[in-house]
């Protein structure tokens, strides 16, 4: 049976908008070391919005109604902000079907025209189109999404989203709980990684970005040889290392439910504080049970 200690910490936790799936998980956060962040939806609120738009083919309604229409049932926040941004302007998404999901890096689909795409520069290389044509547009610290068919790139937009209120504080709090190593890793390209990881207090070494869903598995395995490590995340691009993690953690309102069911614990208050609260707890607990 369950120890008392570990049912009463459970329950301290889950008051406390931390909820673990059982007592083990609890027992092995006890043990974490190092803790690693996805940065879109987990340490940003994921609420992106559109900043800028450059348009190289056709009018800028006929380029955001196509996107959202390509992004009409994208779990990710950039397709919430595009979608947003289109009804904003009382765009109507245009229909697009045989739409393909490719985590990392975008979305395929195809309209009455063919075949469409809109992604980031690792899709528009997939494609064979040449970014170049963007010019400025590519030098921003805004996560970028592009539009084409096949190698032609009809346009972009940048998105940007801001730390949570409670990031930089909730990674202070474990640094102070003599957690070893903090890192974030990411999709999303190096220019945006670096903007919110500094701004979250981190050093360069500790911000990974340009990640594919394997290469934050691998991260966190290399992370894994210097004891019990703990990722949280909120995307379906976050599961395998999850799941991969000894501590996988999903952000639970917001987050989606692949990452839910990959994940040991959710956090349901979405305040990254809670989270040092827990390994305390989870902490003291191990000492009152050994
Ligand atoms: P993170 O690891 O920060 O949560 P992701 O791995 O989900 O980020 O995404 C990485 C990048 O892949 C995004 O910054 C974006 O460039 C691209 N991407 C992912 N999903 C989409 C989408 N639905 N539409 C356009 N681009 C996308
Ligand atoms: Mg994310």
């Amino acid at each position: 049976s369950v120890p008392a200690a570990i049912l009463s910490a459970l329950s301290a936790a889950a008051r406390g908008g931390v909820l673990f799936k059982g007592g083990a998980a609890l027992e092995t956060l006890a043990e974490v070391r190092s803790f690693a962040f996805d940065k879109t939806g987990t340490l940003t609120t994921g609420r992106a919005e559109v900043r800028h738009i450059r348009v190289l083919d056709g009018t800028r309604e006929d380029f955001l109604g196509l996107l959202a229409g390509i992004e009409a049932h994208s779990e990710h926040p950039i397709g919430a902000a595009i979608r947003r941004e289109a009804d904003r302007n009382g765009l109507p998404p245009v229909p697009v079907g045989a739409i393909h999901a490719h985590p990392s890096e975008g979305l395929t689909g195809a309209d009455a025209q063919g075949a469409l795409w809109a992604g980031n520069t690792r899709m528009a290389a997939r494609m064979g189109a040449d970014v170049a044509p963007l010019g400025t547009l590519l030098d921003g610290t805004e996560t970028m999404v592009m539009l084409g068919r096949g190698p032609r790139i009809i346009g972009a937009a940048t998105v940007a989203d801001q730390p949570r209120a409670t990031s930089a504080e909730g990674l202070a709090a474990l640094r102070r709980e003599g957690v070893g190593r903090i890192v974030m890793m990411t999709g999303d390209r190096r220019a945006v990684a670096h903007r919110i990881g500094t701004d979250l207090g981190l050093a360069a070494d500790e911000i990974h970005a340009e990640l594919l869903p394997a290469d934050k598995v691998a991260l966190v395995a290399a992370l894994a040889e210097q004891g019990a490590v703990a990722f949280v995340g909120d995307g379906v691009n976050d599961a395998a290392a999850l799941a991969r993690a000894d501590v996988g953690i999903a952000m639970g309102a917001a987050g989606s439910e692949v990452a839910l069911q990959a994940a040991d614990v959710a956090l349901l208050a979405e305040d990254m504080g809670r989270l040092a609260h827990a390994h305390r707890l989870a902490r003291r607990t191990a000492r009152v049970i050994r």
